[in-house]
């Protein structure tokens, strides 16, 4: 039997201004810059990863950055919302943070238990701060970045979630539970909860059911793909088994440098990966100095000072910068 994936890996979404999304994930929810690179098909475009301090899968959020592209809408077929655990005592400081920095947020609302502040990036990206118990948070306090404003007891600690939105739960649950290896854990009038068992950090995911719902509009403010993660190389040729036994259609496995990546498109029309635990963000750079200087893998390498011209600079606020 193949062993379970190992919960969200990464989540990549579409941005406009590169500044604009450094400013609000550092500078306003704290998280680190851990890579600034490109998008390997298109090296016009920042590839932005946040993550905590060294990016560890289940808190790895990244962008590609299109300046000017036009807004997307959120709907069938997309993940819609990312769902970032933080200690339930915190919620409070979150609430008033984001009122400070003039951040669009919703009132806090209870879902399945556990106590929500819904929010909106800079392209209306939809997020949400999710409060958990502190003992049931998986990220040890030496892996979080520190921020001048915000300590460990309110740090971001990793993906608690995310949501998809389908036309029909046949058209996600069988590869959740057949492939990846979630269960079934609850259910209210249009929501179904999964989650990895034995497992805590990144490890539940949501279904909405919407049928006749509109689609979404893959475009600046929504995401891209969700990436699930895979123990090694073996593993991840094991998940990929099962997604084409369930006739699928994944990729070849691909070297994205910090990772090895399959995709493949599920009937409900969201883009999954399988991506390796590592080697990880520090394979080129240093712990000290991750996401300073512009990274790029060897094969564009001699193509720097080119790419470099292309990309509008971006500078790290000084409140994330320890
Ligand atoms: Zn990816």
């Amino acid at each position: 039997m193949v062993e379970r994936a190992q919960g969200i890996h990464h989540i990549t979404a579409i941005g406009s201004d590169p500044q604009q999304l450094v400013d609000f994930y550092t500078g306003v929810l704290g998280l680190r810059l851990v890579k600034k690179s490109v998008n390997q098909d298109d090296v016009s475009a920042y590839h932005l990863f946040f993550g905590d301090r060294t990016g560890e899968p289940g808190m790895d959020l990244t962008f590609f950055t299109f300046p000017g592209v036009r807004r997307g809408s959120h709907g069938v077929g997309q993940v819609t919302l990312v769902s970032l655990a933080v200690p339930d005592q915190a919620l409070d400081f979150w609430q008033a943070r984001l009122e400070r920095h003039g951040v669009h947020h919703e009132a806090v609302a209870e879902r399945f238990g556990l106590p929500r502040l819904r929010f909106y990036d800079p392209d209306g990206q939809q997020l949400e701060l999710v409060g958990v118990p502190v003992d049931q948070l998986a990220t040890q306090a030496s892996q979080l970045w520190t921020h001048a404003d915000i300590g460990t007891e309110q740090a971001i600690r990793h993906f608690h979630s995310a949501s998809l939105s389908a036309a029909s739960l046949g058209s996600v649950e069988p590869i959740l539970l057949q492939a990846l290896g979630y269960e079934r854990v609850n259910q209210d009038e249009h929501r179904t909860l999964y989650h990895l068992e034995g497992q805590q950090r990144a490890s539940a995911l949501e279904v909405e059911e919407a049928p006749g719902g509109p689609a979404g509009l893959n475009a600046s403010g929504t995401v891209h793909h969700i990436a699930f993660g895979a123990t090694d190389e073996a593993h991840q040729l094991a998940l990929r088994e099962l997604v084409l036994n369930m006739g699928l259609h994944p990729t070849q496995v691909i070297d994205r440098y910090y990772f090895k990546s399959v995709y493949f498109r599920i009937p409900a029309g969201i883009l999954f990966e399988i991506a390796t635990m590592g080697p990880g963000f520090t394979a080129d750079e240093d712990e000290v100095t991750l996401g300073e200087r512009l990274a790029l893998p060897p094969f564009l390498e001699s193509q720097r000072e080119q790419i470099e011209a292309g990309l509008p600079p971006v500078h790290i606020p000084a409140a994330s910068t320890s």
